[in-house]
């Protein structure tokens, strides 16, 4: 792994997360001309919509009746993206540091990234994932342990034990049942917190044998030597040890929301999360934060907020690049950016 810490070249706008509110931050950006960069702490863009509820549908983003959150995110994706943002993941935002000319560098532990504003799009933190605490987790992490489900493919005729009670173990169960030779879901309480619909398919999923539910139970150890070959897993009522041989562990027993080193930036802040005006200006000029993260009088913390947010954000964080800049972007169907491009496509009916 490359450990090297680099300074990379200066963005417009460098937008601290990669969720839907981020990714529509870097498309807005790129539509007012803006060079950007999306820095996201997790291997994937898409924010809670990709690492925490995939599976599920979302109703409420307008114009989309029915949307499952995979594939929005892989919709904010392609269009956040489509101005040529520059993107970093797995790296974590750390310090901020305010250089003399009103601009900013933001440091991560592989690169130092210029830029002339900020928007803080982080949502709840950086995700921390919850760990299984049993000998064998640290050791055998990334050797059949895993927190983070990238490809479903790579559990084919496999033997699964999936550890939690919420959405996104059951989720992951429901996935993978049909393409596991055994697949184990165990929680450590009776009650499941996933979607009621969620486990009527798993109750379905049981009784068709294609996947053992056991509540009650806990991880007591991950045996193996290179690789994940077994576990121990014990009942919590009763102390009564089981030996399954495994290939997979799957602890999806969530994440912890840690707003970590942005907290330490001294903005202003309100109960975890970063208070704005109604410009979505932080108390540091410059630095704006929208979605999740930010809070004000009537906040709601939903997707189409963020994309309001967003939008606000990077028509503020423009003008402060250049005070000569307009706020109002005007109606992106009168925009010359979409106007070059309508040019070079057949409308369609023609
Ligand atoms: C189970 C569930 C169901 C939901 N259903 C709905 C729904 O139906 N409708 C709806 O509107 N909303 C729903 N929500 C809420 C919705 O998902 C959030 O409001 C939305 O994801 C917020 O988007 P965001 O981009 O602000 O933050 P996030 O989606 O949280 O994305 C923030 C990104 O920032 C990154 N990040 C954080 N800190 C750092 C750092 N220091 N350095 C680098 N990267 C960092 C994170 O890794 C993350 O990728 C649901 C949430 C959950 C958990």
């Amino acid at each position: 792994m490359d450990t090297a810490v680099s300074t990379a070249d200066p963005r417009d706008i460098t937008i601290i997360g990669g969720g839907p509110t981020g990714l529509f931050a870097a498309f807005y950006a790129g539509m007012r001309g803006m060079s950007a960069r999306i820095v996201d702490s997790m291997p994937e863009l898409g924010g809670q919509l990709a690492a925490l509820y995939p599976e599920k549908y979302i109703y409420d983003v307008g114009g989309i009746p029915q949307i499952l959150a995979r594939d929005l995110a892989a919709r904010c994706i392609e269009q956040g993206l489509q101005f040529g943002a520059d993107v970093r993941l797995e790296e974590q935002i750390d310090e901020l540091i305010r250089e003399p000319d009103g601009s900013f560098t933001l440091t991560t532990n592989r690169g130092r990234y210029p830029t002339k504003a900020v928007i803080i799009a982080a949502g709840k933190g950086a995700f921390a994932p919850r760990v299984l605490e049993c000998a064998g987790y640290e050791r055998l992490l990334g050797r059949g342990v895993t927190h983070h489900v990238k490809d479903p493919a790579h559990y084919e005729g496999k033997r699964v034990l999936i550890v939690g009670g919420g959405d996104s173990a059951v989720d992951w169960a429901l996935n993978l049942k049909d393409r596991t030779r055994r697949l184990i879901l165990i929680h450590r309480r009776e009650g499941f917190r996933a979607h009621a619909h969620s486990m009527r398919l798993v109750e379905e999923a049981v009784r068709a044998g294609q996947l053992e539910l056991l509540t009650h139970r806990e991880v007591r150890e991950i045996h193996g030597e290179d690789r994940v070959t077994a576990v121990t897993i014990f009942d919590n009522r009763t102390d009564v040890d089981t030996h399954l041989e495994v290939d997979a562990v799957l602890a999806l027993i969530g994440f912890k929301p840690d707003l970590g080193p942005i907290s330490r930036w001294g903005l202003e802040l309100e109960r975890h999360a970063i208070r704005v005006d109604a410009h979505m200006q932080t108390s540091i000029p410059g630095v704006f934060a929208a979605g999740d993260v930010c809070t004000y009088d009537g906040k709601l913390e939903l997707i189409a907020t963020g994309f309001a947010e967003a939008c606000i954000a990077v028509n503020y964080a423009v003008h402060y690049i250049d005070p000569k800049a307009r706020v109002n972007p005007g109606h992106s169907t009168n925009l010359k950016v979409f106007k070059d491009r309508e040019d070079e496509v057949v409308p369609v009916g023609d």
